[in-house]
């Protein structure tokens, strides 16, 4: 049998807990080290102020670009376990505190909506967190049923997002 072919993945990373830059730099190593997965781009790390529960730290971001032929639930499966290995600790409500997110943003220009997996992420057009970073390692980019990256980048300010130098 022939190997899928291999697509172009976008994750978006998160952390507010933990010593958060380390986080993202660990995952960011972990990813890595995943068969059938090979860096493409990493953006700057941004920092950001939290969604939903205001009384939690501010959030360290970034977005990384990946070639894969993992099937994108096998994908999302291999994240969870690093978002795991990370201790992050799943409990009833989005948007709170955590040592690692890993959200799979894009794959390829596919849509998927199966179980627990939406692709494009639901979020991706209205999150400074995500667009900016994005923008900046992928800023041709078309997102399958919102459009091109510079008209959504262009609706939202830059507001509570500060791009880290380190
Ligand atoms: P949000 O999805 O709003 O960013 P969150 O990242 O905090 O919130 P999680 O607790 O990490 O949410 O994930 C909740 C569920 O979202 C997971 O069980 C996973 O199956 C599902 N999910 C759906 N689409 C995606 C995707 N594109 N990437 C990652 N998880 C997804
Ligand atoms: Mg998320
Ligand atoms: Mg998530």
């Amino acid at each position: 049998m022939s190997e899928p072919q291999l697509s172009l993945v976008f994750i978006g990373l998160g952390s507010n807990l933990e010593h958060p830059v380390t986080q993202i730099k660990k995952a960011r190593v972990a990813i890595n080290r995943l068969e059938r997965v090979q860096e493409v781009a990493f953006s700057s790390l941004y920092q950001s102020s939290p969604m939903g529960d205001k009384d939690q730290p501010d959030y360290i971001n970034a977005v990384m670009a990946v070639n894969t032929n993992l099937k994108p639930i096998d994908l999302l499966r291999r994240l969870q376990q690093i978002e795991n290995q990370q201790g992050r600790v799943r409990e009833g409500e989005r948007w709170t505190a955590r040592t690692l997110d890993l959200d799979i943003l894009l794959y390829g220009d596919q849509h998927i909506d199966i179980p627990d997996l939406l692709i494009p992420h639901y979020g991706i057009a209205d999150r400074t967190f995500v667009l900016y970073p994005l923008y900046e390692i992928a800023p041709k980019l078309d997102i399958p049923g919102f459009g091109h990256i510079s008209d959504l980048i262009a609706k939202i300010p830059f507001d509570g997002l500060e791009k880290m130098t380190t």
